[in-house]
């Protein structure tokens, strides 16, 4: 790179080698948990108007220690062999963080989504999963990819369909994407995950009170101030929940057409919905315009969270970061090196591999979903609901007092799917939460949450590999 700064994945390995330093494995083992597995770069042409156009294209496996192998795939003019790589590399260790039993996996379109008609990204999509079934990586059980930045349900239905024409009669197809609407063998709640299990883990990481004196917070999200980076997916729940649910105040806003302020704090709600009408964040009533976009990543506030791209807070803005805890929503937004000055200051850096896991780990119970073609809860619903109507009943009667169709409609009922993926995603940011912490807390030499999860998930992995009798 033309700054002297390390590349995406060069910083992922960076960090990789900084925790496997912490551990006492095989040093060939650490070998073969580093690189990338398979890397499949392709060249497809897609007819545009009159026009042929040659598309750059990716995807990459990059550990097969588990299969099916899993992650997103990003339509964006950033896509790189490089980008793809270390985007692969962090789903390897976000899976095993959350018990995900995946393999890593990412995909990429060298495309800007918004340059091409509905039917022009059809094409492209339906190509790109054609590539992929040709040389067989894609599959229920091989590898399975998802949405990511630029891309959602729709495309990921485009991709159902193409994977099943050619896999005619295959009772499992749908199990080889995820992130599908609800309505083509989707999951209700994987849409909101990333940004929920964002809500969820800071949840847990704010709920201690040594960790947060140690930099100067009170426990709890309520009242915390909060900047997002970045409107998508990911930042969208993010501030919804965070505001509905933890009683966060978002103070700032940063988006591609600028950044807004308010230290009255900002709905998020109303902010989407402007920006729809819009086109822009900028003007929001009650909100000034900030210098521009990247001025909001140096405000104070309690928790900054760039749910963006990569290499947003690096060697060159680090210093400037006022927030006490940076949780990175996106994945890569603090470069290595910029980390080591945020460090420095003591900042609470809570990692991408776990922090924004939730997508993952909804895809997985979506997974599962397809595999056992039933809905969750579709068994227990009504058997749960008649016993807690049951013991309601037991209860008047031994009481001798009344209850309100109210108070019995909040005991008496039985989980839906959407209770159930939440709760399943509730359970798995907490003790993923709680292994890091521990691993944190255990090895004094350890400063940072960050070489922690990587050792939690680099002794998973290893453990993989050794019970196959691969490595000592
Ligand atoms: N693209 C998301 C991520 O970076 C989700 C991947 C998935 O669900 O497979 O974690």
């Amino acid at each position: 790179m033309s700054t002297g700064e390390l590349s995406f994945y060069q910083s992922v390995q960076r960090n990789f080698d900084k925790a496997a330093a912490h551990t006492d494995l095989h040093k060939g083992l650490l070998e073969q948990i580093k690189v990338c597995n398979a890397v499949y770069s392709m060249r497809f042409p897609v007819k545009i108007g009159n026009e042929y156009q040659v598309i750059e294209a990716y995807r990459v496996q990059h550990s097969q220690h588990r299969l099916p192998t899993k992650g997103g795939i990003r339509y964006s003019l950033e896509v790189n062999q490089d980008e793809v790589m270390a985007l692969a590399a962090l789903m390897t260790y976000k899976c095993a963080i959350v018990d995900v039993p995946f393999g890593g996996a990412k995909g990429g379109v060298r495309i800007n989504p918004k340059a091409y008609s509905t039917k022009q990204l059809e094409s492209i999509t339906r190509r790109y999963a054609a590539e992929l079934i040709r040389k067989n990586f894609i599959g229920p059980g091989i590898d399975v990819p998802a949405p990511d930045y630029g891309t959602g349900g729709r495309e990921m239905a485009w991709i159902l369909d193409t994977y099943i024409s050619f896999n005619h009669g295959d009772i499992d197809g749908a199990a080889c994407v995820t992130g599908k609407p609800v309505s083509q063998n989707g999951i209700r709640g994987r849409e909101e995950a990333t940004g929920r299990g964002v809500y969820y883990g800071l949840k847990e990481a704010v709920s201690y009170k040594d960790d947060m004196s140690r930099i100067g917070l009170t426990t709890g999200m309520a009242g915390k101030t909060m900047v997002i980076q970045g409107l998508g997916n990911v930042g969208s729940y993010t501030g919804l929940i965070c505001q509905n649910e933890g009683d966060a105040k978002i103070i700032a806003v940063s988006e591609f057409e600028g950044a807004i302020h308010s230290e009255k704090g900002i709905n998020i709600a109303e902010l989407i919905k402007y920006r729809k009408e819009t086109g822009s964040i900028l003007g929001f009533p009650g909100t000034k315009k900030m210098k521009d976009r990247a001025a909001a990543l140096e405000l104070p506030c309690d928790i900054l969270v760039p749910a963006a791209l990569e290499n947003q807070i690096h060697v060159r803005n680090a210093a400037n970061i006022q927030a006490k805890i940076v949780a990175e929503a996106a994945n890569g937004p603090v470069s290595s090196e910029g980390e080591d000055i945020l460090l420095k200051k003591g900042v609470l850096i809570i990692p991408d591999m776990f922090i924004n896991a939730g997508g993952v780990t909804v895809s997985y119970f979506e997974w599962l979903k397809n595999l056992s073609h039933m809905r969750f809860g579709r068994m227990e619903k009504r058997f749960n609901q008649q016993t807690y109507e049951n013991i309601l009943n037991l209860v008047v009667k031994l009481t001798g007092k009344t209850l309100g169709d109210k108070e019995r409609l909040f005991v008496a009922r039985g989980a839906d799917e959407i209770d159930l993926v939440r709760s399943g995603l509730e359970e798995t940011m907490v003790s993923a939460y709680q292994q890091i912490r521990e691993v944190y807390k255990r090895k004094k030499k350890i400063t940072d949450l960050r070489t922690a999860a990587f050792v939690c998930a680099l002794d998973k992995i290893a453990a993989d590999y050794v019970s196959r009798g691969i490595f000592p």
